[in-house]
């Protein structure tokens, strides 16, 4: 059975202090009412608090992630965190190709290939993140947007690498935008997803590919999305700032 994952992007939000007390009051609520089975729970706070809620979550269940890293391994890349550094401090999976880096900072796919190959080379687990901008859905052309995103960055992969790589699709327009997309079209979109890496590695592998869906994904819609077969959990923005409703998230399967 794949697993199912609720992972929180805490994005360029909280200084130390406060993303400890939000990383505690998640972890208090989870020794309260843990996950349910086979939910993994994980959260990507700011680099610069990486190592603290190391420490601070170390006896929990909780994965660390990051949210990004350099597309190079080491050198004179000014301001730049590499997957080996953050392999050191204790960092478990990393955010690849979110929306705001591809657009703000210019992100290829070619960059992103590099990426997760570097996430994979330092033993962590790449949270691949793609998905289509709305002119692109008004015209009708997600699937072949979404299908040329992994195709440029992800299946050049051996069969042993993919297996190690989490989905998640967030259609642009859905994030922080308060949009969420229907459970349908979520549906839709993940089971095209599902039938891409069939066609590429095969049934089984793609059978236990987890696939989250992200964008304006709040307790309130959360069950009915994570109710759909191909639907695995969810990458959570805003909603995993506050540990009550993403813990609520948490218990939505
Ligand atoms: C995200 O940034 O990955 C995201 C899904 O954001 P939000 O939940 O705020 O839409």
């Amino acid at each position: 059975m794949r697993k199912r994952i609720v992972a929180g992007n805490w994005k360029m939000n909280t200084d130390i202090e406060s993303g400890k007390r939000l990383a505690a009051a998640l972890m208090n609520l989870l020794s309260g009412k843990p996950a349910p089975l086979n939910v993994g729970v994980a959260i990507a706070p700011p680099f610069t608090h990486l190592s603290e809620i190391r420490k601070q979550i170390d006896t929990s269940k909780i994965c660390l992630a990051a949210q990004n890293c350099a597309s190079e391994s080491s050198g004179a890349f000014t301001g730049e965190v590499s997957a080996g550094m953050l392999k050191s401090a204790g960092v478990m999976a990393v955010i690849i190709g979110h929306s705001e880096r591809r657009s703000y900072f210019h992100e290829d796919h070619a960059a992103l290939a590099k990426k997760v190959d570097l996430v994979l080379k330092n033993d962590m687990r790449p949270v691949f993140c793609f998905g289509e901008v709305l002119g692109e859905r008004n015209a009708g052309i997600q699937n072949q947007i979404v299908e040329s995103q992994l195709k440029e960055s992800l299946f050049q992969l051996s069969e042993a690498d993919f297996t190690r790589v989490i989905l998640a699709y967030e259609p642009v327009w859905a994030i922080g935008t308060g949009v969420v997309a229907t459970p349908g079209q979520a549906q839709e979109m993940h089971h095209f997803i599902r039938s891409l890496i069939i066609a590429r590695y095969g049934n089984e592998i793609a059978e236990d590919t987890t696939i989250l869906y992200g964008g304006s994904c709040k307790s309130s819609n959360a069950a009915e999305l994570f109710s759909k077969p191909d639907v695995d959990g969810g990458l959570i923005g805003g909603a995993s700032l506050d540990a009550a409703e993403f813990h609520r998230i948490i218990h939505c399967f």
